[in-house]
């Protein structure tokens, strides 16, 4: 953190000299900046610009934009598309009228408040408009970071944006808004996704990625397997003399060998639970529900409802164990266990 502070000085300076003249930069307007941030949310700068200018000419103040008429504002939003964004302006320019006397609020706090604006928009304008010490973290400034720091940590996972928030709080200089516009700049024009431009960046002293020459590597984007969630029925088969059956699970896959409770992958009801129980050869003579639980695999989550089935014989192709036999011989897995207990 310490090593990441040396960055605020010469990113600013380089920042202050060398940013694009965009037309919301002019004046710092807390409107001008909410509607820009808005506008580039799903949209290239090139094509902002144009759509920008006429709808800053439209609707020049907070109290024109509270007060425009549905079908304008969506005229004025057509061709940008997501018109949630310009229902939401609409909707907070509202409340900034009637909570807040019509004047853009100063306390990030309120901003966050507004409808539409996230953590990252409400560090913008807080940080550009009032220079408040807050981080605004976009992909821009998460890879950044990464390649400077250079973190192996996937900038995928919401962790890992929490972390590097963290770390520009600890940093943020006095010109907050001039740090992290810097460092969105320097994203969006130097330290390219794919070709960073390293020669002529104003950090490479302070680069740990250019000084080990792993620019191509960082920031680390692995997807999360998306995990598959299984909705289970868990039967405590009980004998009358308490022993339970078990079976052996197939030999390859999740838990393979091992032994488990009867299962099937659905959420019965009871009388389908009679049924199942049934075309296995077995008589039930009560069912109650025992509890449910969920089991956590690497890739796969269990959602299990178990229920203890009382027969009136032992039967079917189960292995019918006592409670010591199965701690002693058959070891049932974690999942399972639980449900017992
Ligand atoms: Fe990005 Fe290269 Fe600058 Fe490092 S030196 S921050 S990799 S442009």
């Amino acid at each position: 953190m310490k090593d990441l502070q040396r960055i605020t000085e010469p990113l600013t300076t380089w920042y202050e000299q060398n940013k694009r003249p965009l037309p919301w930069r002019e004046g710092k307007s807390p409107y001008a900046v909410w509607i820009s941030e808005i506008m580039l949310q799903q949209t290239r700068i090139e094509a902002v610009i144009r759509y920008y200018a006429r709808f800053m000419q439209a609707l020049p103040d907070i109290e024109s934009l509270s007060r425009v008429e549905d079908d304008r504002l969506m005229k004025l939003w057509e061709g940008l598309g997501y018109y949630s964004r310009a229902r939401n302006l609409k909707k907070a320019a509202q409340m900034i009228m009637t909570d807040f006397g019509g004047v853009f609020p100063r306390r990030y706090e309120d901003i966050r408040k507004l409808p539409g604006i996230g953590e990252y928009t409400a560090g913008a304008i807080g940080s550009i408009c009032f220079d408040l010490p807050v981080p605004a973290v976009d992909g821009n400034v998460l890879r950044v970071i990464s390649r400077l720091t250079g973190s192996r940590e996937n900038v995928l996972l919401p962790q890992t944006k929490k972390r590097i928030i963290e770390l520009l709080r600890d940093i943020m200089p006095q010109n907050a808004g001039s740090f992290n516009e810097g460092l969105m700049e320097l994203g969006e024009v130097v330290c390219l996704p794919m070709a960073p431009m390293c020669e002529k960046c104003p950090l490479r002293a302070y680069c740990a990625a250019f000084s080990n020459d792993l620019t191509a590597e960082l920031p680390v984007r692995e997807k999360q397997m998306k995990r598959k969630r299984v909705q289970k029925t868990v039967f405590i088969l009980s004998a009358p003399d308490d022993r339970i059956a078990i079976e052996k699970r197939p030999d390859k896959g999740l838990l393979s060998g091992l032994y488990q409770l009867p299962n099937i992958d659905s959420e019965l009801t009871e009388e389908a639970i009679r049924n199942t129980v049934r075309s296995w050869g077995l008589s039930t003579q009560s069912i109650t529900f025992v509890k449910s639980a969920k089991h956590v695999f690497t890739h796969i989550d269990w959602i299990m409802n178990a229920y203890r089935v009382e027969v009136t014989e032992i039967g079917g192709s189960f292995l019918w164990v006592t409670r010591e036999e199965m701690s002693e011989h058959y070891p049932l897995p974690t999942a399972f266990l639980k449900l017992l207990k």
